[in-house]
């Protein structure tokens, strides 16, 4: 039983499927890695779709409540299926969130319908976003995948900026010039798995490692948190190697002279790289 709660401005993630989906909630359907959104882009709402949809609580935007499903595409959808990088590059940040939440959430119940103990059908946990096996009691919450990613600065020659370290991969969007940044190890800490990361990719040591900030993240898998630390970099004379398999390239680049083809501006990695300039400029 939970608590009423004030509404809250914005999105607030939730598990309550106490109270049904009204026909004015707003409505996620997702088929795959796609979102359907109503012809003018926004969210449709709850009576917009067949009455037999099986409705997944998401939680609140504005005090509204949002659901999910999973849904097969048909011809008159009414609307358009699009990417979580179509949208979060549209929507304001809270749109963005909740869209990413219900890809989240409905492909981890997709990919977790059995028991990886005893092959029994899994139940939901009411309020939560977690099932239990009827068969052996066995919970199974949903996990996140954290990873960080680091702006590591150096000091430039004398007279110039402040120099950012950018690098290319060799797959996914391989134009774009972007932090180092890797999934966390268990056992390991934000902190560490900076360093580690660090040196794994560029062959560089840092020193000291600052936390800027987090965000969901719905383009690398179910559930993933990045986490945002800018650092410098030990040695300011080194120069960062990388491997050719994950990486192609590594630079360093002039804070008043960085490339075009930097990450998007709905991203984490753009407000790391926008606020080491901003502070370069102080
Ligand atoms: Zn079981």
């Amino acid at each position: 039983m939970s608590v009423p709660q004030p509404v809250r401005a914005g999105f607030l993630p939730g598990s309550d499927a106490t109270v049904p989906p009204g026909p004015d909630d707003l409505a996620l359907p997702v088929a795959g890695r796609r979102l359907l959104t109503a012809p003018d882009g926004a969210f449709p709402r709850v009576a917009d779709l067949p009455p037999e949809t099986r409705w997944v609580p998401l939680g609140t935007l504005d005090g509204v409540p949002a659901w999910g499903a999973e849904v097969i595409p048909g011809e008159d959808d009414g609307g358009r299926w699009r990417s979580w990088r179509a949208l979060a590059a549209e929507l304001p940040e809270p749109l963005a969130t909740l869209a990413g939440r219900a890809l989240a959430v409905l492909t981890w119940r997709r990919t977790h319908r059995w028991c990886g103990a005893c092959r029994a059908e899994l139940a939901d946990v009411p309020g939560e976003t977690a099932r239990r096996c009827p068969g052996c009691d066995l919970y199974v919450p949903m996990g996140l995948s954290a990873a960080v990613l680091t702006a590591i600065t150096r000091p430039g020659p004398a007279g110039g900026t402040d120099e950012l370290l950018l690098v290319r991969h060799a797959y996914g969007p391989t134009e774009l010039w972007a932090l180092v940044a890797g999934f966390l190890e268990a056992g390991e800490s934000l902190e560490a798995a900076v360093h580690r990361e660090v040196a794994e990719e560029v062959g560089l040591a840092v020193g000291r490692v600052t936390y800027f900030g987090s965000q969901p993240w719905a383009m690398s898998g179910p559930g993933t948190l990045l986490a945002g630390f800018t650092a410098t970099a030990a040695d300011p004379t080194a120069e960062p190697v990388v491997d050719g398999r994950e990486l192609v390239q590594a630079r360093w680049f002039p804070l008043d002279a960085l490339p075009a083809e930097l990450p998007p501006a709905y991203s984490i990695s753009r407000w790391l790289i926008d606020a080491t300039v901003t502070a370069a400029r102080r």
